[in-house]
């Protein structure tokens, strides 16, 4: 398939799975993950019209940035180490992966030295696998309540990622849970301003979490595709 034909693709899937859940694909966005390919395949993706980008390493995401970080938009997905965040703060308007109090202090220090903030999600461990990075959920609103006065982080949400199963169906329990608490925690006002999104779904599962609520879908392979020798 050409990547024109894998956009069509996908974005019939998730106007199927907004009409079953009573949504609508305007409130889904795509982050095109480009993680698997090269700068020149990420630029056939701008030119596609898709205008979110993914990348879940500094190191593989640099290259790409350096050619076309002036154009769209640039979201962080993967484990973020601390001494990365002064490589990334500036280039990437989203941070997905927000997890733990020293995270958050370097990214305010080095967003309050460049006088900018950026828009993070709160990453939560709902599976309980200990191969996720992740708050665990009990941990989210008092994480939230520490982070309050952080002027220079936006939390605009949670983000989880499943464990991969064969069954999409059996990663319901994630999203329904990543969902349920996101409520939860604009039920008792954790935040000055409510928690309106939700990063969750990949290739495997995103028509499930779009059924659970999914706001922003982080799509990789079946989407951007893979290129040999890329990684
Ligand atoms: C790689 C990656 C994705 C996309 O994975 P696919 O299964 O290829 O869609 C999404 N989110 C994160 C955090 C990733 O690292």
């Amino acid at each position: 398939m050409t990547l024109e034909e894998r956009i069509q693709d996908v974005n019939r899937r998730i106007e199927q799975a907004c009409r079953r859940s009573g949504r609508t694909p305007e409130e889904v966005k795509i982050v095109a993950v480009t993680k698997y390919v090269s700068p020149a395949m990420t630029a056939k993706v701008l030119d596609s019209g898709l205008e979110h980008i993914g990348e879940n390493r500094w190191q593989n995401a640099q290259d790409k940035w350096e050619a076309l970080g002036h154009r769209g938009t640039w979201h962080f997905i993967g484990h973020l180490q601390t001494n990365k965040v002064k490589d990334v703060i500036g280039k990437f308007e989203y941070i997905h992966s927000l997890d733990r109090l020293s995270l958050a202090k370097e990214l305010e220090k080095q967003a309050a030295a460049r006088g900018l903030q950026v828009k993070a999600f709160l990453q939560v461990n709902i599976s309980g696998e200990d191969s996720k990075y992740g708050l665990p959920p009990e941990e989210a609103a008092s994480f939230l309540q520490e982070i309050q006065n952080f002027s220079h982080i936006k939390v605009i949400g949670l983000m989880t990622m499943a464990p991969f199963e064969d069954e999409a169906e059996d990663t319901r329990f994630v999203f329904r849970g990543l969902r349920e608490l996101r409520d939860e925690l604009n039920r008792r006002g954790i935040t000055q301003e409510p928690l309106t999104e939700l990063s969750m779904g990949m290739s495997n599962d995103f028509e499930v979490a779009i059924e659970e609520g999914a706001t922003w879908i982080r799509l990789g392979s079946i989407l951007v595709g893979k290129e040999e020798g890329e990684g």
